[in-house]
């Protein structure tokens, strides 16, 4: 049914602007022959486009300060996807649309999956937090679950060592598609690898000093392959990060307990979150609150500011180092 009405309107638009694409059009007229790549969310976006450097042309599919797990695709989205020369996406639970339009599309398009480039976790429910069996992320009722499985964690970009994997797959899809500059792109790889393996050895070293490695999330949770990548411990309100529930009293009471049994200076809250579960907590404990930064996606500001993986991790290093002793 759903896929019958996309089809449609794929249809009505593809007749109406068939001369005028691009039409949140980021790249220059005239550009029209260099290889393009678009990425559903921020992090493959960014470790494209430096791998990519001045050899394509590579765009945000999601706009700054979209909410990625209530997104739907408008029907020039999909005209961008079925036009794109490299199409990069998660794969996971939020992007089950993305499952639809490359199943209705006639076009064969080149795509990455970042789930296939690392080893995956299932999401994780831990002792203390809220989760409600029946709620995945708000999805209608034809929302697919692996029925062996849990839902796989999707955040998979949270590791920079997944960072780095990932970054060396685009880099290969990439040469693979445009063998023309993939000594450019190897090249450019390398660099990038570099400088995530030193944010890496930082995030390595700072951990290697820290005796209670227990974090706090009053928050989502879409860290699992960070925590799991530093061997550190943690509880939050939520798994993953499509909730949107209110927590439970018992969940908000439990987080006040271990803030105070631990001692923790610091409870965290993650991007474009209103709060409140975490400004409850520091609230009642005396503790702060904190932005950890997941770089799911970024804010206009923050993209307007040229932020990117690198600069907002670094940013999470310097804050943690704040908050842990
Ligand atoms: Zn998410």
């Amino acid at each position: 049914m759903k896929k019958r009405i996309l089809m449609i309107a794929l249809a009505a638009v593809l007749g109406l602007t068939a001369c005028s694409s691009e039409t949140a059009g980021v790249q220059a007229d005239g550009e029209d022959d260099k290889f393009k790549i678009v990425s559903t969310v921020f992090p493959g976006y960014d470790f494209a486009r430096n791998i990519a450097g001045e050899n394509a042309d590579v765009s945000l599919l999601l706009p700054p300060g979209t909410e990625s797990h209530s997104y739907e695709p408008s029907p020039q989205d999909i005209i961008k996807i079925q036009s794109a020369d490299l199409f990069i996406y998660v794969g996971g639970e939020s992007e089950d649309w993305v499952k639809r339009i490359l199943e209705s599309s006639d076009t064969e398009v080149r795509t990455l999956r970042m789930m296939d480039t690392v080893e995956v976790y299932e999401e994780e429910i831990i002792e203390g937090m809220q989760h409600d069996e029946d709620d995945h992320e708000g999805e209608d009722a034809d929302h697919e679950v692996d029925d062996d499985h849990g839902a796989y964690d999707e955040h998979v970009w949270t590791s920079p060592v997944n960072a780095i994997k990932i970054s060396q797959s685009i880099s290969d899809a990439l040469s693979e598609a445009d063998p023309e500059n993939a000594e450019e792109y190897a090249k450019n790889n390398e660099a990038y690898a570099a400088k995530l393996k030193v944010l890496h050895e930082d995030f390595v070293e700072f951990f290697g000093t820290v005796d209670n490695r227990l974090l706090i999330f009053g928050d989502r949770f879409p860290l699992r392959y960070f925590v799991e990548e530093y061997g550190l411990d943690y509880y939050a309100a939520f798994p993953g990060c499509g909730s949107e529930n209110e927590p439970s009293a018992a969940t908000i009471a439990f987080l006040i307990d271990k803030v105070k049994e631990e001692n923790i200076k610091t409870v965290f809250h993650i991007e474009f979150s209103n709060h409140r579960i975490s400004d409850s907590i520091a609230e009642a404990t005396g503790s702060s609150d904190v932005l950890f930064h997941t770089c799911h996606n970024v804010s206009k500001e923050e993209m307007d500011a040229g932020e990117d993986y690198i600069s907002l991790m670094s940013q999470n290093l310097e804050r943690l180092k704040g908050a842990m002793d």
